[in-house]
């Protein structure tokens, strides 16, 4: 499978984001409101020396949620401990987990609409009792016993929040929603991330970057690095990225100056053979070999923006500025349109 534009896939990936993640609030590029509301949530409950309301943050994929959750277990002086939905399969999965935190811990679940119900209901018990009941024993000895949970914060992030449960929704006391970034905003997470990459960045180098992130940092930082890659291999490596390294390295990545790579003219081609739509979510996902998920959240998003893709109640639609875009070969132009 090749790598994804939400590129989490790889181990690798994973350890470099680590390295760019930002290491403290002021390192935390844009969404001020969320910021200043979570800063605020953790001064009253470290005052109260209580542990913070549990916290959910929704939003795309690769917007800083998993980079909050650390923040926010750092600001309370408190060890973060991670899991995922698909990862807490069997209801013991999470028991163990829950038995196991200590006073104030931060527990961050990641993809928190894919826990599976039966594994849901223990975790909304442990978030408003403080205790799990759990059944040991089979047959006629079998009985419950209530195991008690530590006072804790659960962080979870979904990119789905329309697919949590009521319950489980109910029992966030703080929910906080991330929107894209702005141009100017990716721009200076590009700028740190360069500066943390040892990697000079020119000015009109990472704007030219920047219009083509989505305005995600995870797509920036990507991009980035392997632009990184493309400078660090030129003549003059010294000079770091300008602009001859942005258009080599676009190219390279078969980025267009609309930001569209492959897979999005992959989705728009799809829907031309399709006879322009309106085609269903799932034919999409299949026709271009990707997940119907990534295909919505990540894709999809920046085509609709550009209005080269609708969603219709009966299904996607190409639009003609869509069909234009694909029969015009100045689409696969990588220079900087700035
Ligand atoms: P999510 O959990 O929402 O998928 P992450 O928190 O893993 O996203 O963020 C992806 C990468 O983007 C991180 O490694 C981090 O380097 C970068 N990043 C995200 N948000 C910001 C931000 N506001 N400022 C600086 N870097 C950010």
């Amino acid at each position: 499978m090749f790598q994804t534009l939400s590129g989490r896939a790889e181990d690798s990936v994973d350890a470099a984001e680590g390295a760019l993640r930002p290491r403290s609030f002021t390192e935390f590029v844009g969404q001020q409101r969320v910021v200043d509301n979570l800063l605020t949530w953790v001064e009253a409950a470290k005052r109260r020396e209580a542990a913070l309301d549990h916290v959910l943050l929704s939003g795309p994929p690769g917007l800083g949620k998993t980079t909050l959750a650390h923040l926010l277990a750092q600001a309370l002086g408190s060890p973060l401990r991670i899991t995922s939905g698909p990862a807490l399969e069997r209801a013991g999965d999470l028991v163990g987990l829950l038995t196991g935190l200590e006073h104030g811990d931060v527990l961050f679940v990641d993809e928190i609409h894919r826990l599976p119900r039966a594994v849901e209901e223990y975790l909304y018990a442990a978030m408003e009792d403080l205790a799990v009941d759990v059944v040991i024993d089979q047959g006629p000895s079998a009985r419950s016993v209530r195991l008690n949970v530590e006072p804790f914060t659960l962080v979870g992030a979904t990119t789905r929040e329309g697919l949590l449960s009521q319950p489980l929704r109910h029992r966030f006391g703080i929910v906080e929603k991330l929107a894209p970034y702005s141009s100017e905003e990716i721009e200076a997470i590009l700028t740190q991330s360069s500066a943390r990459l040892g990697v000079p960045l020119e000015r009109s180098a990472a704007g030219a970057l920047a219009v083509r992130a989505r305005g995600i940092p995870r797509v920036a930082n990507r991009l980035l690095r392997r632009l990184r890659d493309v400078a660090q291999l030129s003549e003059d490596a010294q000079a770091g990225i300008d602009n001859a390294v942005v258009l080599r390295g676009l190219t390279m990545l078969g980025i267009d100056a609309l930001g569209l790579e492959d897979m999005d003219r992959r989705l728009l081609e799809a829907l031309r053979r399709l006879g322009g739509g309106p085609a269903g979510l799932g034919t999409l996902a299949v026709a271009v070999g990707e997940e119907a998920d990534t295909l919505e959240l990540v894709y999809e998003p920046h085509l609709i923006r550009l209005g080269f893709l609708q969603r219709t109640p009966r299904g996607r639609m190409l639009t003609d500025a869509g069909l234009a875009h694909l029969s015009d070969g100045a689409s696969h132009d990588t220079s900087p349109a700035g």
